[in-house]
């Protein structure tokens, strides 16, 4: 068998429902557009538990996603999408490429919250892109790209809440989202929400909790993810 997908860090695999997919999380971690590679044992396996507790919780709240149930350890079932070529960054506090652009210290808290976009092109390296880009490629339309915007800032009011209570800062993440294949009009949020492409701060340390560990070389990579699993864990029971 050979998946319909294979990305990064995920693989997409037809199920006998034409309008549901099976999900794999592999155990790659890619950084820097996939110029830094390395495999880190169980990374699927944390990366989906994460990522399944997060889902139900945010549907739960009343935001429509692709999740479908969880299949196994490695394994979801999600609705069959077509993903928006628009990755939606939330940034509460000033870190990662916000910084290097800017200038602006890593830590910064911003009084809003930021919402920027990309182009999802490993090709191009997910340039950042402003509303009238994304309007003029074709990606979205201005109505589409609003829910986009409202649906992005709903999640971090919702994760914001419920990390806090894991003694985690939301510091930002990258969102994705889909048009269902069964009534492409409808948009859900689709894709993964976990330690890849989350910044998670420790609340009390300022540890990092997330793919930084893996992008500046700081070890104890699973070790994170690990603690993050639990507290989520805690969270939601
Ligand atoms: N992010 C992601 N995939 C990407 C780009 C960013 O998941 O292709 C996440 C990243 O993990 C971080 C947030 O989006 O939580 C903001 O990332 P940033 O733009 O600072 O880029 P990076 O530091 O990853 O280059």
């Amino acid at each position: 068998m050979t998946p319909l997908y294979e990305g990064k860090a995920k693989r997409l695999w037809a199920t006998e429902d034409p309008n549901v997919l099976r999900m794999e999380f592999k155990d790659d971690a890619t950084a820097f557009n996939g110029e830094k590679k390395a495999q880190f044992e169980n990374k699927g396996r944390l990366n989906n538990a994460i990522s399944t507790l997060i889902y139900g919780f945010l549907e739960k709240e009343g935001v429509p996603t692709h999740f479908v149930r969880q299949i196994d350890e490695r394994n979801v079932e999600v609705k069959k999408v077509d993903i928006l070529m628009v990755e939606v960054i939330v940034r509460n506090l000033a870190a990662g490429s916000f910084s290097k652009r800017t200038g602006v210290e890593e830590g910064k808290v911003f009084s809003q919250p930021i919402v920027e976009y990309s182009i999802k092109s490993d090709a191009l390296g997910d340039p950042l892109v402003n509303d009238d880009y994304i309007r003029e490629l074709g990606l979205a339309t201005p109505e589409e790209l609003a829910f986009l915007r409202a649906s992005a800032l709903k999640v971090n009011g919702i994760l914001s809440d419920f990390f806090a209570k894991c003694g985690l800062k939301l510091v930002d993440f990258k969102l994705e989202f889909g048009r269902l294949a069964e009534d492409p009009a409808t948009i859900v949020l689709a894709d993964e929400i976990s330690p890849d492409g989350c910044r998670l701060w420790d609340l009390k340390t300022g540890e990092k909790m997330d793919k930084d560990r893996f992008r500046r070389d700081l070890g104890g990579v699973m070790e994170a993810y690990e603690e993050v699993l639990q507290r989520v864990k805690e969270a939601t029971a």
